[in-house]
């Protein structure tokens, strides 16, 4: 049952001189199944949604729904709709508290309302798919940790909530290129497993390109771009860049080669360019 966001209209500071309305009328709905990218220039309104979506921020028009329950009412249901969506913030680690692992990861299922024994598979659960051992980290305190492993704690944290839509602000800013894909890995494992919805916030469209099976495009609060990201990134190039956006370099590398006589298909992967040049080089020598 989906995610839905029904003409919402959002103004920071509203009545000041620095009033800012920073989401204009936007609709959308997010079905359990879909990884979505929601890209955007820095102010275009990226954060502002996913505020409203996990039901931090309350729209001043319009509504925020999960399978119809209005997320900001305040009763029973509403709450528990709001439980169902986990939102990892940027540099998660800042919020990180606990003495032990443990103690930080169970934070949140805890305040769900679990009893303890869900409580401990929870934790037991989100720690085998962040890649922390149990034995080895459980009792370790998170602060002496390296930034990729609080990290993964940080989104352990919200996984052993076992949200239906999970959202992922920025998750591998200020990472390196391995703990990154570490993460990435284990987004896609737990995506795939549990059938939720991601919702993932980047700068980086490599990550949107290669992970996403649907692509938001935010500017000046609004959604101009909704659809399959390889549509997106080969047919609507000039949306993009009137958004200060552009396309993911590997695309337009691909590009560059077919301007330059190599025939090669446009694909989100690297790897998946590197094979097809190796094989003209091939054929070229067959010659
Ligand atoms: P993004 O996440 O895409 O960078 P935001 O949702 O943070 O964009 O911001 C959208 C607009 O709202 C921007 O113009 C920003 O300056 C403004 N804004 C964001 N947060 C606040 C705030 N707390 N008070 C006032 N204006 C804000």
């Amino acid at each position: 049952m989906p995610l839905n966001l029904q003409n919402v209209t959002f103004t920071y500071m509203k009545g000041t001189p620095f009033e800012k309305t920073a989401l204009h009328g936007v609709s959308l709905q997010i079905e359990k199944g879909e990884f979505v990218a929601v890209i955007g220039h820095t102010g275009s309104g990226k954060s502002t949604l996913v505020q409203h979506l996990s039901g931090l921020l309350h729209p001043d028009k319009g509504s925020v729904t999960v399978d119809g329950v209005n997320l900001n009412a305040k009763n029973a249901a509403a709450k528990k709709a709001r439980n169902s969506v986990g939102m990892v913030f940027q540099y998660p680690e800042h919020q990180i508290f606990a003495e032990t692992v443990y103690e930080d990861i169970a934070f949140g299922s805890r305040n769900k309302g679990l009893g303890p024994d869900e409580v401990d598979r929870a934790v037991r659960d989100a720690m085998a798919f962040v890649g922390l051992d149990f034995d080895s980290f459980a009792k370790r305190s998170p602060f002496r940790l390296s930034g990729g492993q609080m990290r993964r704690v940080a989104i352990a944290g919200v996984i052993g909530m076992e949200p239906d839509y999970l959202i992922l602000d920025e998750p591998s800013a200020g990472l390196d290129p391995r703990s990154r894909d570490a993460v990435f890995k284990e987004v896609m494992a737990l995506y795939k497993k549990r059938g939720i919805a991601v919702i993932l916030v980047t700068h980086n469209m490599e990550e949107a390109a290669r992970y996403a099976s649907r692509l938001l495009v935010i500017s000046g609060g609004q959604v101009i771009l909704d659809g399959v990201p390889h549509d997106i990134f080969t047919n609507h190039k000039d949306e993009l860049l009137a958004a200060s956006m552009d396309v993911p370099p590997v695309y337009k590398l691909a590009d560059c080669l077919n301007a330059h006589g190599l025939a090669v298909e446009r694909t989100p992967e690297l790897a998946a360019l590197e094979k097809q040049i190796l094989e003209l080089r091939r054929a070229k020598h067959a010659d």
